[in-house]
């Protein structure tokens, strides 16, 4: 990833994509209808791992490379992030419980193209401010994406999901960022959802990048109830969590920059 060099794609190639993204919406779909109480996070997975096969894909996480060594490659079809775990959350046998909110991520490779896409939700009834969070973060990626358009900057996209959360009283995840896809999950740019200081600089930060027609964008808002700050589970090398322990919320599509405006592809 980083600020090389951004791999511009065709209508035909967006088609395709369309394609991937369209499993990826059903496999989240499917998700949310089964997100009730006594439900683990395993079962989440074994339905949306099935559906994608069936549907002729194949499940990019599983078996996604850490970034760090010595840490195995990501075991399931889908990240399962319950309550104050932000993303990469593996599933297991926890069963939800009324009231915990679950972040579900799902990757499809289909016919040689990627789809990605994430959304939060609530374990039958859920409290007011989890409820808040979860539509804030949801506004915040699609104020975002209004800005994934020809002509505009990266910084752009970036400022809408950090104008939406922090108005609200909630605070963007820093250390993970959303990120150019196609033929591959991870692709250049890098897109924060959040603008840096005068000074400040992360590593494949491209701000001033002036989006341009055939770019496919990963925009993934990750938002905290309580501070920005996070922390890696040390047990499974995975689990992303809120440093507080405030709860997270999770919403991403993968989305087409065309002549004609922001195209959602993880949709159905
Ligand atoms: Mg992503």
């Amino acid at each position: 990833m980083g600020g090389g060099s951004i791999i511009l794609k065709s209508p035909a190639e967006f088609a395709k994509m369309r394609e991937a993204g369209r499993v990826v919406a059903r496999a989240l779909d499917m998700a949310g209808k089964l997100a009730a109480p006594g439900v683990t996070t395993k079962a989440l997975n074994t339905a949306v791992e099935e559906l994608i096969v069936k549907a002729g894909g194949i499940p990019t996480f599983k078996g996604y490379p850490a970034s760090k060594r010595g840490i195995p490659d990501f075991p399931a079809a889908i990240c399962a992030s319950v309550n104050e775990q932000v993303v990469h959350g593996i599933p297991d046998d926890r069963a939800l419980r009324e009231g915990d909110i679950i972040s579900v991520d799902v990757g499809v490779h289909l016919d040689g193209w990627c789809g990605d896409a994430a959304r939060t939700f609530g374990v039958g009834q859920i409290g007011r401010k989890a409820k808040k969070l979860l539509e804030v973060t949801e506004n915040s990626l699609y104020k975002a994406i209004q800005n994934a358009k020809p002509g505009k900057k990266l910084r752009d996209v970036s400022a809408a999901v950090q104008n939406e959360a922090e108005h609200n009283g909630f605070s963007v995840v820093r250390q993970f960022v959303g990120h150019g896809i196609g033929r591959d999950m991870h692709e250049p740019p890098q897109i924060q959802n959040f603008v840096c200081r005068r000074g400040e600089r992360l590593d494949g930060d491209t701000p001033d990048l002036i989006l341009r027609e055939g770019m496919a964008l990963a925009i993934e808002p990750m938002v905290n109830i309580g501070s920005w700050e996070v922390l890696v589970d040390k047990s499974d090398g995975w689990a992303v969590y809120t440093k507080d322990r405030s709860l997270s919320a999770h919403f991403e599509h993968t989305v087409a920059v065309t002549a004609q405006g922001p195209v959602i592809l993880t949709e159905l």
